[in-house]
């Protein structure tokens, strides 16, 4: 059975927006708005999966939400032209995930990293919803029997679980699938797209850790919020080694800061690693930064200053998420109807 193409992601509200974000994920979001029918969500379900005092309580979630919606807005995303809206609004996002619960393997899932790193140590203590955050994830992107889905690269794997659950349901109810007139897949299988120069984006504090929200180092980061002086001191003080910047991408492998810095310009100007060696290669780092720093500021302060703007207008923000949310939920519905009935849940 052929699907529709369509193209579904997600960003948690859970601490600072950083570049990792950005170019990874919402870049790319916008980019692929001119190819496709899109659907992007602010995932608040996935931000309770961690302690409360991590995720900061009802309060911070508010804020958030709303911060992760002006981003995406600001950073190009068309809320009328495709649809914007937070998970907790579209119901079909907690039954699904139900069901896929039901699928799932916990052998599939204990293989996580992303579990095992966010639950540490002390793993009983983590919550059953970090555990069956995976399963979730399925749901959001096959509640809209999505089948491209732009991110990072820490997301591989839980890409290539939510292929496993679609194609077991379609094999578990192969029967009840063919009865109904699905033909052989009720959902398809969603294809991860992980392109470009930055789908990994380092700490800038060290190069074998990616960026991230969590993180304590707010040096670690760049923030969507920062100005232009606390962009320059971050990039000044990153992490490097003494070498001067090779002249070939082969020689960045083994320099994993380098590599990171020399990805992070190539995604911000559009161009290839190779590209940014054959302009900056022989140079100090005191001359590549200055020039690294130049370009985030070039690029990110029209988002910066346009999040500002929309982040204190709340009712735009929310009547964008409620005006998404509708035009999701009638999407859900339809998939959720055909999976109880599928499943053989009676209903009205
Ligand atoms: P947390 O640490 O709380 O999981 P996060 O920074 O990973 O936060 P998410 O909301 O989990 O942010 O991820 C949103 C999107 O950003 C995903 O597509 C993810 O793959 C992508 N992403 C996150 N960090 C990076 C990074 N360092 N480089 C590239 N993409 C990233
Ligand atoms: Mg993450």
């Amino acid at each position: 059975m052929a699907f529709k193409q369509r193209v579904f992601s997600g960003v948690q509200p859970t601490g600072n927006l950083h570049l990792g974000n950005y170019l990874g994920a919402i870049k790319r979001f916008v980019e692929l708005q001119q190819s496709y029918d899109c659907i992007y969500c602010v995932v608040d379900m996935h931000a309770i999966t961690v302690p409360v005092n991590v995720w900061g309580g009802p309060k911070e979630l508010v804020r958030a939400t709303r911060e992760v919606t002006a981003a995406y807005i600001a950073c190009g995303i068309d809320p009328k032209q495709h649809i914007v809206f937070n998970q907790c609004q579209v119901s079909g996002h907690a039954e699904l995930a139900w069901v896929f619960n039901c699928v799932a393997r916990m052998g599939w899932l204990g293989r996580m990293t992303q579990f095992k790193e966010k639950a540490g140590k002390d793993r009983e203590n983590a919550s059953v919803g970090l555990f069956a955050y995976p399963a979730l994830m399925a749901a959001d992107i096959l509640l809209y029997r999505a089948t491209h889905v732009p991110v990072g690269e820490d997301q591989k794997q839980h890409l290539e679980l939510s292929r496993d659950i679609a194609q077991k349901f379609n094999n578990d109810f192969a029967v009840s699938i063919r009865e109904r007139g699905f033909g052989d897949a009720f959902f398809p299988q969603p294809e991860p797209l992980i392109q470009g120069p930055a789908t990994r984006v380092m700490s800038l504090r060290d190069g074998s850790k990616k960026m991230s929200k969590s993180d304590a180092s707010d040096q670690s980061r760049i923030n969507l919020t920062d100005d232009a002086d606390a962009i320059a001191l971050k990039v000044r003080r990153a992490k490097t080694d003494p070498d001067p910047l090779p002249h070939e991408e082969k020689a960045l492998e083994a320099r994993p800061e380098a590599d990171n810095l020399v990805g992070i310009y190539a995604a911000l100007a559009d161009i290839t690693k190779a590209e940014v060696l054959a302009q900056f290669g022989g140079a100090q780092f005191s001359a590549f930064k200055p020039a690294l720093s130049d370009l985030l500021v070039a690029k990110l302060s029209p988002i910066t200053a346009e999040m500002r703007r929309l982040k204190d207008d709340t009712a735009y923000i929310d009547s964008v998420l409620a005006d998404g949310s509708a035009r999701a939920q009638a999407l859900a519905a339809e998939t959720m109807k055909a999976v109880k009935d599928i499943v053989g849940f009676v209903r009205r």
